[in-house]
């Protein structure tokens, strides 16, 4: 597969472009998820990795790093989070040198005309996470050809036949998931070996960290998502779209 053309080919028809990543699978099928993202940050020229500066963020970050510290990183600020996310957010960029990191929000307009109070995740928390994460990273990926997400196969539902490279459903983009044959252990394991900052929540019981209303610590036994929008019967923020659509609660990708 000639990686070189795939930002040429971006909005060609669809069955194109599929042939292209799984051509691309198959070339990165034994390799590492280093090999992964300094692949896909060589070839796919407007490449960005979005962070959320979470729990196990450090490793994709220090991966890009070690590639280019000009690759653009995208952290989407809901005005939500705890301010420990904040500063890890500047702690981490700081310490891995990266030199592109693009903080992402809803416009001030948005905010003023559908939560002015900051109550709609109370009333709707699709709602809420459309106007803060959703259509605000959907606003800024309109300039790139693909984007790197840390989700990983072991996270189950339909993630356990993730690939490296995919077509990002109704959008023309290609996401890269470099870490998605990594189990828990490979994760504590490059944290540990690299001596990655990590976020100062999860000693305190957060293995999975949002936006401070909606997360919760987990206890000992129960998933680690558990703690996010507990006893709501919500998954995910809506980041990754499936068959073109924003993915509702319960729809875990
Ligand atoms: Fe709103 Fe909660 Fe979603 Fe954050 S996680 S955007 S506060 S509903």
């Amino acid at each position: 597969m000639p990686l070189d053309l795939i930002q040429t080919e971006l909005g060609k028809d669809r069955s194109e472009l599929t042939e292209k990543v799984e051509a691309l699978n198959a070339q990165f099928r034994h390799h590492s998820a280093h090999d992964v993202m300094h692949g896909a940050l060589d070839e796919i020229e407007q490449l960005a990795l979005v962070s959320s500066f979470g729990a196990e963020s450090v490793v994709l970050l220090h991966m890009a790093a070690v590639v280019d510290k000009m690759t653009p990183v995208l952290f989407v600020d809901t005005q939500m989070l705890f301010t420990e996310t904040l500063e890890y957010q500047q702690e981490v960029s700081e310490r891995l040198g990266l030199k592109n990191v693009h903080i992402i929000r809803a416009e001030d307009e948005d905010i003023q005309r559908d939560d002015p109070y900051g109550a709609l995740r109370l009333r709707d928390t699709d709602a809420c996470c459309n106007l803060r994460k959703t259509f605000p990273l959907q606003r800024a990926l309109a300039g790139y050809d693909g984007w790197i997400t840390g989700r990983k196969r072991f996270q189950a539902g339909t993630r356990a036949a993730l690939e490296f490279f995919e077509v990002e459903d109704g959008t023309g983009r290609i996401k890269v998931n470099p870490l998605a044959h990594w189990a828990p252990e490979d994760v504590r394991a490059y944290m540990d070996e690299n001596n990655l900052p990590r976020h100062p929540l999860v000693a305190k019981g957060y293995p999975s960290i949002g936006c401070a209303p909606c997360t919760s610590p987990v206890k000992e036994g129960e998933d680690p998502r558990a703690g996010r929008w507990r006893d709501q019967n919500k998954e995910e923020c809506g980041i990754h779209f499936v068959d073109g659509k924003m993915v509702r609660a319960g729809e875990r990708t």
